[in-house]
């Protein structure tokens, strides 16, 4: 072979790897452009805003359809829709009622945790949030005797659940307002993945869903909530995990004797929790355990929530006190940066058995 053709191959196969190099390179940052863009659906349900942010190819439509599941789940547990599951349940004076399996078992869900949880948490709770005027527009502070009157009205063990047949004794309601949200985020991102979607944040109210981890590979950012006024208390980086807060902040109003009044109620004694928390932050794969356990632990307060998570630990948690103390797992230790101010305040690791 003659030393110019050789050189004239040589330069073929060259130009031939560079296309080819190219190709791929190009073919790769096409899939990439397309993994990467991102699409948002803001609307309201569930009393509450919601944003759904996904990427991915077909996301766009994938979040149209978890907003007509979000539609299609308030339909069903709407206390004042009277074409709800819930109402039916409500308004059935003991009756048994026919409900659907997704409300069968988000009602088996919070029964048992309502059972794990000694009663923090309890889904039948609602007469008594309303006489407290928190399911309307005006807040009031009921007189004892009637919150002891409600009180024998509640009782999660007055609801019978079988299979798919619920009996309430009348006069007993149930109200999905502690996990409803949670539940669903665990809904929605089961229809994200199953759609194909890899990376995705699920907003609903500040109850945070995330799926995977944001496109580039790393963790998402969670803001968790100041309870003592604007900004974060800190900031989580967190991938596939449920992230959700409860605390009094959220909503309270301050009566005639100028002290502030909660809206998670002890159902023990028909009053706003006054557990000297702030606030309830959990961190855990479901986001149905994140939003039982955030209020339920809120309810408990720091010592019991403590003895809680040394008795299951399937989650991590975030407990800030009255005095501004904030108590953490040791599984999220790493994974938080607190703001500001909270960064030199008490900081206490729960760890085993301690
Ligand atoms: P969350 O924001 O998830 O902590 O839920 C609080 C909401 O659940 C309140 O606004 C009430 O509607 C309802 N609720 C209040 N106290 C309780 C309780 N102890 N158990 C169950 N639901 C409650
Ligand atoms: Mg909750």
């Amino acid at each position: 072979m003659k030393l110019k053709q050789k050189i004239h191959n040589k330069t073929m196969k060259i130009f031939i790897l560079f296309t080819c190099m190219v190709f791929i390179l190009s073919a790769c940052s096409n899939a990439t452009d397309k993994d990467y863009e991102e699409f948002k659906q803001t609307f309201f349900a569930m009393d509450t805003f919601i944003t759904l942010t996904a990427y991915g190819k077909n996301a766009d439509a994938v979040l149209k359809e978890a907003e007509n599941k979000m539609a299609e789940l308030e339909s069903l547990w709407s206390v004042t829709d009277e074409k709800s599951e819930v109402f039916t349940i409500n308004h059935s004076k003991g009756n048994a009622v026919e409900i659907s399996n997704v409300t069968a078992d988000l009602l088996a869900f919070a029964l048992q945790m309502a059972s794990q949880t000694d009663g923090a948490l309890d889904p039948t709770i609602y007469p008594v949030v309303d006489a407290w005027g928190f399911t309307g527009e005006e807040n009031r502070i009921p007189e004892s005797h009637e919150l002891a009157r409600l009180l024998g009205r509640v009782g999660y063990d007055k609801v019978k659940l079988n299979g798919n047949k619920v009996i309430v004794p009348d006069g007993t309601e149930v109200d999905f307002g502690a996990v409803g949200k949670g539940y669903a985020g665990d809904i929605l991102s089961g229809l994200l993945m199953d759609a194909g979607i890899r990376s995705s944040l699920i907003d609903l109210g500040g109850n945070i869903q995330a799926v995977g981890s944001k496109p580039d590979g790393s963790d998402w950012k969670i803001g968790i909530r100041n309870p003592l006024g604007d900004g974060n208390l800190g900031v989580l980086s967190v991938s596939d995990r449920a992230v959700v807060t409860s605390g009094s902040y959220e909503r309270y109003f301050v009566g005639e004797d100028g002290k502030e009044y909660g809206h998670i109620i002890d159902p023990e004694t028909g009053y706003p929790a006054e557990s000297g928390l702030l606030s309830v932050t959990v961190i855990a794969k479901q986001g149905k355990l994140c939003d039982a356990l955030s209020t339920s632990l809120f309810v408990m307060g720091l010592d019991k929530a403590m003895d809680y998570w040394n008795q299951y630990q399937d989650f991590d948690m975030i407990l800030v006190t009255e005095q501004q103390e904030i108590y953490l797992t040791e599984g999220i230790q790493s994974q938080i940066e607190l703001d500001g101010a909270w960064s030199s305040n008490g900081i206490h690791v729960i760890k085993t058995g301690k």
